[in-house]
C-alpha cells in the first residue's frame, strides 16, 4: 500500500469531526450568498454519492469497478498529492463519467492558513487535475472547515461552489460495512449529498448494498452537478 495514498492517522481521525459551517442550506433555485450546498431541495428521489480523500491505489480501482457494474456515476473530491501520484485513476474516473472536485493539495484545515497558502493548496490540485484534462467546478474544504471570508474570495478567484453534505455515516471511524450501509440508507432523503471516503476498504465494500437498498427505495444516483441541476 503506497503511503502516498494515505493521510496521517491524526488527520483521518479529525476528518469530518468538524461539523459543516453553520448556515442555511439552500437549493440552486435560491442561490446562496455563500455558494455552499449541503443538500438540494427537490422532491425527486435523487442523491449524490461523494467519495473523498482519494484516489487510493488500493481501494479506488475496486470502487470504480463496482460503480461501472452498477451503472452509477459519483463525485470524487480528490486530494492533489494523490492525483499527482495516481493520475491514471483520475483519468479512469473521468472516462467512466464520474465528476471530480478539488479537496485541496495536502488536506489541511483551510481556516488555519493564509490566503496565499490556501491559493497554493487549491491551485496545485487544480493544476494536477488540468494535467489529466479535468477542470473541477467544486471545492469540498477538508473537514468541512472554511471561513465565510474564504468562501467569498475563493469563489471569486477560482469560480468554485462549495459542496458539503447532509448524510455522514462517519465511515472514517470504521464502524463496519453493515453500519456504514445502514447509516446511509436510513438517512438519505431526496436531494441528499452523501459523504463517503474511498480510502477505506469497508466503505468500498458497503457500496453495492448502499446502491441496492437505496434503489429499492426508489432512489437514483446523480453527480453533484446533476443533483444541483435537479434542484432548479
Ligand atoms: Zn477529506
Amino acid at each position: 500500500m503506497s503511503k502516498l495514498n494515505l493521510l496521517p492517522a491524526a488527520l483521518l481521525a479529525a476528518c469530518a469531526t468538524t461539523p459543516p459551517q453553520p448556515g442555511p442550506t439552500r437549493g440552486p433555485a435560491a442561490p446562496s450568498p455563500n455558494y455552499s450546498y449541503h443538500h438540494v431541495r427537490t422532491t425527486e428521489p435523487v442523491v449524490a454519492l461523494t467519495f473523498d480523500d482519494g484516489p487510493s491505489a488500493t481501494h479506488t480501482p475496486r470502487l470504480l469497478q463496482i460503480l461501472r457494474e452498477q451503472g452509477v456515476r459519483a463525485t470524487f473530491f480528490v486530494v492533489g498529492t494523490n492525483v499527482a501520484a495516481r493520475p491514471d485513476l483520475v483519468r479512469q474516473a473521468a472516462a467512466d463519467g464520474h465528476e471530480l472536485g478539488n479537496h485541496s493539495w495536502s488536506h489541511p484545515r483551510l481556516p488555519d492558513l493564509t490566503d496565499a497558502a490556501v491559493t497554493a493548496e487549491l491551485r496545485k490540485t487544480a493544476d494536477a487535475l488540468a494535467a489529466v484534462g479535468v477542470k473541477p467546478a467544486y471545492l469540498r474544504p477538508p473537514y468541512g472547515a472554511f471561513t465565510n471570508a474564504q468562501r467569498q474570495w475563493v469563489h471569486q478567484k477560482f469560480g468554485y461552489d462549495f459542496i458539503f453534505w447532509d448524510v455522514d455515516p462517519n465511515d472514517w471511524q470504521r464502524p463496519g460495512v453493515a453500519v456504514v450501509t445502514q447509516r446511509v440508507v436510513d438517512n438519505a432523503r431526496p436531494g441528499s449529498i452523501i459523504l463517503l471516503h474511498d480510502v477505506h476498504a469497508d466503505t468500498v465494500t458497503a457500496v453495492p448494498a448502499i446502491i441496492a437498498q437505496l434503489r429499492a427505495r426508489g432512489f437514483r444516483f446523480l453527480t453533484v452537478s446533476e443533483l444541483l441541476a435537479a434542484g432548479k
